[in-house]
């Protein structure tokens, strides 16, 4: 028969938001000594702000609006925030063909012209030479290329949650080690990653990157689990002995894929679940 303190741990968890698909995954959770983490969206709002729009020959409002036009296509937290700095500048334009590069940014026509948008990594896959100096940015950067030339870039910025660096300290007092892997640039990855007092920071990487450190860890014996928002974290969820959804701005398919979806934005609710993980245990055994 099935331990009442399994069911008792699950009715715990949901009236805490935190939906667990098997009453094996609460004792899954005081087994881990690892837990990775995405950061946007998981560790940052996921809300981001442009800062600033840089250009060199290439017209300023124009860079906007073709930019604008292509995210316009896209829900990334990264698509909005241009969306919404554009305003209406968008209205009318004729968009064709958007596509994802999965982990780098969009390529599509607006005004029947090829834009690209996204990260370094995005512009060298297409051969395009661009300014250094937006490399030099402590933000994450956004970079256009029009009909295959180098346009401009824009400077956006996120914050981190309320409650990442209370997380990530509770973590450590339970001794579970914190890795945090990105998309996004390594300086952003590090600042963030310095600000919370993780114990290890990837950026710069695609799905199949993240999946490769997880696979690393995993083979030296470490009990996972990974913490993710995005369609691109969907592999890694699946891989992890814990696959855990953040709901509030997860995609279908990593809710799908995940053991344990946390249905609010809070980080802490991870705490929580092992907690309730170790409740259950004391209660069954
Ligand atoms: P993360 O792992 O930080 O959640 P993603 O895998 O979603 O990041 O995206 C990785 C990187 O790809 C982003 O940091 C950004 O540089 C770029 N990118 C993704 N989608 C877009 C987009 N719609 N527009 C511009 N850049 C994008
Ligand atoms: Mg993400």
């Amino acid at each position: 028969s099935i331990p009442l303190g399994y069911f008792g741990g699950i009715g715990l968890a949901s009236k805490n938001g935190i939906l667990f698909k098997g009453s094996n995954f609460l004792d899954v959770m005081t087994k881990i000594d690892t837990i990775v983490m995405d950061k946007t969206g998981t560790l940052t709002k996921g809300v981001f702000n442009v800062q600033k729009v840089v250009t060199g020959s290439f017209d300023k409002q124009e860079l906007i609006r073709l930019t604008a036009g292509l995210e316009s296509k896209s829900t990334h937290p990264i698509a909005l925030a241009i969306s919404q700095y554009a305003g209406n500048q968008t209205e009318g334009l004729k968009i064709e063909n958007v596509e994802e590069v999965a982990g780098m940014g969009l390529k599509g026509k607006v005004e029947g012209k090829t834009v690209l948008a996204g990260n370094a990594g995005l512009l060298k896959k297409y051969n395009i030479t661009y300014d250094p100096v937006a490399e030099q940015e402590e933000d994450t950067i956004v970079m256009v290329a029009v009909e295959g030339q180098y346009a401009g870039y824009f400077t956006i910025a996120d914050e981190i949650k309320e409650d990442a660096g209370a997380t990530i300290k509770a973590l450590h007092e339970l001794d579970i080690k914190t890795v945090m892997l990105s998309g996004d640039k390594q300086s952003v990855v590090d600042r963030v990653a310095k600000l919370l007092g993780m114990d290890q920071a990837f950026g710069g990487l695609l799905p199949e990157g993240k999946v490769e450190k997880v696979e690393g860890l995993k083979a030296k014996e470490r009990r996972i689990a990974f913490v993710g928002d995005g369609v691109n974290d969907a592999p890694v969820v699946a891989l992890a002995d814990a696959g855990i959804a953040m709901g509030g701005l997860g995609s279908d398919a990593t809710i799908e894929t995940a053991d344990i979806v946390i249905q609010n934005d809070q980080p802490m609710k991870i705490v929580t679940a092992i907690k309730i993980g170790k409740l259950t245990r004391s209660v069954v055994w």
